[in-house]
Parts: structure tokens; sequence; C-alpha cells
């Protein structure tokens, strides 16, 4: 058995039932395999055995009463992984599918993901199984408040700061700052993703969706090609898959079809994206709605999804832009994809393709960016907000946007020459992972074994 074989041996006898971390931990851990045979120092230091282990796991009780007056009890989670490169930094997800298995999934990969980015920032995740779906405006903010009754000791702006995922937004980041600020009677950086009118960043929102799109833009330019025209596919319809629909037409190109869990649209001429934000971000409705409104749209409930299937991938397109949930798109979807002319995927969400599906991207090298370099956009920019935050200033939206687009292209740089220096110039799962990597580990020998 190799070192890696060991280790990941080692996590799921250790950390049984944990599937999307294990998931998570075997597709960096084996990318890596061409680092530590050239550089012994990394096994010589353990770091990875170091890093597989969070630095601190906060789990919690979240009691609190609903509208009719009856007693709820939810977890909490934040689980702290890495504060090498800096403060632990990454979003809350609040969805009943929230377990342990999937916070360590997401903070470990928001390890390398920070790192990527080139700025100060280590890697966290939390949430809770709390579901906002059907929840009435008080019963959101008397949860947010719960939940900050105890996370509140833990974060703060030099130490722990968390943001948004998915059933997380602008409102609910209010409610958690407007208790963290009662309760530690502080008014700082915290929180990232926070309102305009209360020291969030200008194009923060925007960021995670249009950083995708960068991604892909810098992936296509240096094949000679552009999204320019190009039919595009996006699931979700949260956060992360409104702004790559916007950054798609900025850039020319035209966004058919997005989905949400009960179902999925197609509009062949073209997503109406200020309908879309207005059923999504207005009125909080289900994607069903869409079709009332355009009549030429076609709308698929999941039911009549094929079994085994996300019907989304199976849209011929030019690219791709998997920005819902984890393992939303299978081998056999990969395969539907390039089969009708797909030649770039870029991941707005965080493992949205399942390790069978990434391996083959890779084998057919299309133009495949994943989520930890794709998504970077978002916590990026928080770190932007961070530091507009720190200096009392803040910056226009189109600095805010330039410094965007620069992270993204000094990501794909990283990314790409990573992936040249290990001889497999299109594999920027590697490269990732490797540069992603290796910027923490150097960090982790200098600061000593703690
Ligand atoms: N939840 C986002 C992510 O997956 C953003 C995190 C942040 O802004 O801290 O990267």
């Amino acid at each position: 058995m190799t070192y890696i074989d060991e280790l990941l041996d080692y996590l799921k006898r250790t950390s049984p039932g944990q599937e999307e971390f294990h998931q998570a931990t075997e597709e960096v851990l084996h990318s890596l395999e061409p680092l530590f045979e050239k550089y012994p120092i990394y096994k010589e230091n353990k770091i990875l055995d170091r890093l597989v282990e969070p630095e601190r796991q906060i789990l919690f009780r979240v009691a609190w009463v609903d509208d009719s007056g009856e007693i709820q009890v939810n977890k909490g989670y934040r689980i702290e992984f890495s504060s090498t490169l800096g403060p632990y930094k990454g979003g809350l997800r609040f969805h009943p599918s929230v377990n342990t298995g999937i916070i360590k999934f997401l903070g470990f990969e928001q390890i390398f993901k920070n790192a990527l980015t080139g700025l100060q920032i280590g890697g966290g995740k939390g949430g809770s199984d709390f579901d906002p779906k059907g929840k009435s405006d008080r019963e959101i903010m008397k949860f947010c408040q719960a939940f900050m009754s105890e996370l509140y000791r833990h974060i703060g702006a030099t130490t722990d700061v968390p943001a948004g995922d998915i059933g997380v937004g602008g409102r609910e980041i209010g409610y958690m700052f407007g208790m963290y600020k009662k309760l530690t009677n502080r008014y700082d950086g915290t929180f990232t993703g926070k309102s305009l009118k209360w020291g969030g960043s200008l194009a923060r929102t925007e960021a995670t969706g249009y950083g995708c799109v960068y991604f892909a833009k810098n992936m296509l330019e240096a094949k000679g090609e552009t999204l320019k025209d190009k039919r595009c596919v996006v699931s979700g319809s949260g956060n992360v898959a409104i702004y790559t629909i916007e950054k798609l037409y900025h850039m020319g190109a035209l966004p058919i079809a997005c989905s949400d869990s009960a179902g999925m649209i197609l509009d062949e001429e073209g997503i109406d994206l200020n309908l879309l934000k207005d059923l999504k971000e207005n009125q909080r409705a289900r994607l069903s709605e869409y079709v009332k409104y355009r009549k030429n749209a076609k709308y698929t409930p999941v039911t009549e999804y094929p079994k085994g299937r996300n019907a989304i991938w199976s849209i011929p397109c030019y690219a791709a832009f998997p920005s819902a949930t984890q393992n939303e798109l299978n081998l056999e979807d990969a395969k539907e994809l390039l089969k009708n002319g797909c030649k770039c995927v870029s991941e707005g969400a965080n493992m949205p393709s399942t390790n069978e599906a990434v391996d083959y991207f890779v084998e057919q090298k299309i133009a495949y960016g994943p989520g930890k370099a794709a998504n970077a956009g978002g916590v990026a920019t928080s770190q932007l907000e961070m530091a507009q935050n720190a200096s009392m200033v803040s910056w226009t939206f189109e600095e805010v946007d330039a410094k965007l687009e620069q992270i993204m292209r000094n990501i794909f740089e990283s990314v790409s020459t990573t992936a040249a220096e290990f001889g497999q110039p299109t594999n920027f799962v590697l490269g990732a992972n490797i540069a992603g990597f290796r910027r923490v580990a150097d960090a982790m020998i200098e600061q000593g074994i703690v």
C-alpha cells in the first residue's frame, strides 16, 4: 500500500460514514502523488497527516421556538480546518442534508481553494441541518439568533470569518451579524457577504458566478476559443447560478437552462434574467413559476428525469456550469455532455462532479475547471470585503470586479503552470490540488509542528 492509500484507509476507519469527506480527500490526495514522489519533504513533515485532521471541530445544539410555539432543535457545526494562511474562512450552509461529513468535505476543499486565491485566508466551514425552505422570516431570524448564541464565542475578524453558502444569503448574514454584534459589543469584519448598507463589499454578491465565468474564459482563451454565441447550461438557480448567467450574457454567450431541486427550465431564446432574479431573489419562488411568464420555455420536474440522472446535462451545449450542489453530475451525465458537443465545464458549486466524472473530463482533455479553482472568486472577494472593513474604506464596483478578474487570471496561471510542471498540462485538477497544497504545506513547514 502506498503512503497515500494508507492515509485514505486510516481516514475511512477513523471517520466512518463521512462519504463526501472521503470522496474529497481521495480526489485531492491521489493527485498529490507526483508531488510527493518528487519532493519527500512533505511526507517527512507529515503535512497531509496533519491537514486531514481539522484544527478544531465545534458541534453544538441550536434550540429555538417556531411560529406555532413549538420548540425546535437543530445541529450546529463550525469546523475550523486550517489557520496556516490566515483566519479560518468559509461559508455557513443551512440545508437538511448537512452533517459532519458534508461540513468536513467543504472545509477540506476550502483550505486549497483559499490558498489558490493567493490571499491570506485559512480554511473552515460550518452550518446546520436547519431547512430554511417554507420558514417565515421571523423563524429564520430566531434560528439565526439561536445559532449565533453559541457560534459568536468562536469567531472574530482575525480568528474565524464566516460567510454564506447554500441556504445562507444576505438576509441570514444580517440576522447573524446583528446577534453577533449584540453579544460581543463589537462592530468589525467578522462576517462577509454583508449588506451594502452596513459594511458589505460591492460585487461580493456577483463574485462567485462572475469568477466562474472568468475562469472558463481563461481556460478557453488558452485554446484560442471564446464563449461568444455559445449555448451554455447552468444548474441551480441560487446566487452562484444567477450571476453566472449574468456574466455569460456580458460575454455574449447564450445561457439556456437552469434548475432547482424540483426541476429544470429550458428556454431556447435565452434565460430571462430579470424574471429569474425576481422569482428567486424577491419572491423566493420555485423555478416552476418561470414558465407561467415565459410561454415558450419548458419546465421538466425531477420526477420526469431518467433514473439516476440529472436531465439538465442532456441538453446539448458548448459549456456547462454546475452551480447547484455536490455530486449533481455523474459519469453518465459527463459522457452525455461530451457526446452532445460540450467542450468546457467550469464548476460554480463545491464538488458537483463525482470522482468518476472528474476523471472522465480529465482523460478527455476538455477545458475542465474544478470547483476549488473555478468558484474561488466568491471567497476571494470575501477577503476583499475583509480588507475594506479593516481599513475602513470602500471600493467601487469596478475596482472590486477588476481585482476579482485579476485574481481569477492568477489562479488560472498558477493552476495551468503547475499542471505543466508535472507533465499534464491539461489536467487542472492536478494543477489546482498541487498548487493549493504546496502553498499551505510550505507555510506549515515554516511555522513548525503545531
Ligand atoms: N461559501 C463560499 C465558498 O464555498 C464562500 C465562502 C466565503 O466567502 O467565505 O467558497
